[in-house]
């Protein structure tokens, strides 16, 4: 009667229980156990008056609690909120309020900080997995049925709320059903080539898309074991990687680069991954270069929360020849290159990514407007971002079209020159803006953060740009920032940076 993702638990249980399903700090959490704690978990929820629709959220870390809820959440037909950590108390009173969540399952916060949600966004029920205010989980779980959970939730119910990134605005709650799930899920088994024994590591935050969906849940469908960390160390991924042969990972290109940039990373052995999966941001040349010179199949997804979230994979064996490149369309998704005009952008030719397909959203958690503004004719779903398709159908991102600067008429994607700095030895982070200029309307300003002893100046920088890009893109200033403020998915937040420097400095 379970269709949904809820019933995974169980169905692996009969097919694989003793396989370890996650190893957190050392303990291994085997197919079997998982069930029985998530049965266990959705009794409970029960128990706290959770019905079938109702909202429960996680604040946490990466933690086996957050799949215990989301499955247990599952099971019931209720629906599954995780919030991201680094949110201050008010956007996590806004994202608690704005979902209606009526439960609060809390790891590794603040006493002062939940009691201060707790207060304000009336919560009936509250769960503390390490302490704090709250019903300790553990105690609940000892105590709650293990008798299987009788719910029918099929694809069509709605399995989680997820908020975006928050990267051009407010975030937004990108409703996903089960079938969402289910169907990114299967895109990703046939497209990334996961097994039964594969070992995952998962260090990106659950709580944003890529980490859950391209990541830990297709490895727990195919029964394979999730090897979940707390949070991120470059130095003691590469030590994972080693003792545990690490098959598959995920991470955002700014862990990528810090791990290639660690002092371990010469001497690790890496040979055990067979997929390096990068994402959620554009992809620096440089960054793929450093593992596929090691030999490894690093490969590039792309997608967003509201797609949950994949749309475009490359596959490992053009990890090589198509480097740089997104890849092709998900086996069972529709993506398009649309001009303004909805006709499909030749080779070549820019144009805005949108989606269609068993994956996508039905829309946004209580912004009718926002909805209707995201789907154009025929349902497709406009992502916001500008890519080129080449002969063969492999697309290549070229940036958001918010980001978009117009210099004297002509189009500057900021991302495009950002990869070029990028390139030079010397910078090691880099982002463009436009900044008004009385002759071209707008001009690009680099404002870059350069390596430890770097002794490269502004016109040497305008002199390596001009070796790769056409003139009209290449910056007319060149600002230095001890650094860049970036999100949780390693994205370059554009609109601080614009306040800071956009303006004379
Ligand atoms: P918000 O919608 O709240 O402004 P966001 O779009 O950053 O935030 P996410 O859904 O986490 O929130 O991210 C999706 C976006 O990430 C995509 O629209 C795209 O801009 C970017 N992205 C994801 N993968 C890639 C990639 N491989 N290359 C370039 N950009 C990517
Ligand atoms: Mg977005």
């Amino acid at each position: 009667r379970n269709q949904g993702i809820g019933s995974w638990p169980a169905r692996r249980d009969r097919r694989s229980p003793r396989r370890t399903a996650l190893l957190h700090e050392g303990r291994a959490v085997d197919y079997a156990e998982l069930h029985d704690r998530c049965t266990r978990l959705a009794h409970a929820l029960r128990g706290a008056g959770v019905e079938r629709g109702d909202r429960v959220a996680f604040l946490g870390p990466n933690h086996p609690s957050y799949l215990e809820t989301l499955f247990a959440t599952g099971l019931v037909g209720a629906v599954f909120v995780p919030l991201n950590t680094r949110l201050a108390a008010p956007e996590l009173l806004h994202q608690l309020t704005d979902s209606g969540s009526t439960v609060l399952v809390h790891a590794g916060q603040s006493a002062e900080r939940v009691r201060e949600l707790t207060d304000r966004a009336g919560l009936g029920t509250v769960l503390a997995v390490d302490g704090g205010p709250g019903t300790p989980y553990e105690e609940l779980l000892a105590a709650a049925s293990t008798e299987p959970v009788d719910e029918e939730v099929g694809h069509e119910d709605v399995c989680l709320i997820m908020y975006t990134s928050g990267t051009t605005g407010r975030s937004k709650g990108a409703v996903l059903t089960h079938g969402n799930i289910v169907w990114n899920s299967l895109n990703v088994l046939v497209d990334t080539d996961i097994a039964g024994d594969e070992v995952t590591l998962v260090s990106a935050p659950l709580f944003h898309t890529a980490a859950l969906n391209m990541s830990c849940l297709p490895t727990l469908l195919k029964g394979g074991t999730v090897l979940l960390e707390s949070s991120f160390d470059p130095d003691r991924t590469l030590r994972l990687v080693e003792r545990h042969r690490v098959t598959r990972m995920f991470g955002v290109p700014t862990m990528y680069d810090a791990m290639a940039a660690s002092p371990g990373w010469e001497g690790a052995d890496l040979t055990s991954l067979r997929t390096l999966l990068c994402g959620g941001a554009p992809v620096p040349a440089r960054t793929a270069r450093a593992y596929l010179d090691r030999g490894l199949a690093f490969v590039q997804g792309y997608g967003m929360t509201e797609t949950a979230p994949g749309a475009l994979i490359l596959d490992r064996a053009d990890s090589l020849s198509h480097a740089g490149s997104a890849g092709v369309p998900h086996f069972f998704t529709d993506v398009r290159v649309l001009l303004p005009s909805g006709e499909e952008a030749a080779p070549g030719e820019k144009g805005e990514v949108v989606v269609a397909g068993p994956n996508v959203t039905p829309g946004y958690w209580n912004l009718p407007e926002a909805t209707a503004a995201a789907f154009r004719d025929g349902g497709r779903f406009r992502s916001g971002d500008v890519a080129v398709v080449d002969e063969d159908g492999y697309v290549r991102l070229v940036d958001r079209v918010k980001d978009m600067i117009i210099s004297g008429g002509e189009n500057i994607y900021p991302a495009e020159v950002e990869d070029a700095l990028l390139g030079h030895p010397d910078i090691a982070e880099a982002a463009v803006i436009g900044v008004p200029d009385a002759r071209w309307g707008e001009v690009g300003r680099a404002v870059v953060v350069t390596r430890a002893g770097a002794t490269v100046t502004a016109a040497e920088l305008i002199a390596h740009l001009e070796a790769r890009l056409a003139r009209y893109k290449i910056p007319k200033s060149v600002v230095l920032a001890p650094d860049l403020p970036r999100n949780a998915t390693g994205k370059l937040l554009k609109a601080p940076i614009r306040a800071r420097y956009g303006t004379d400095v």
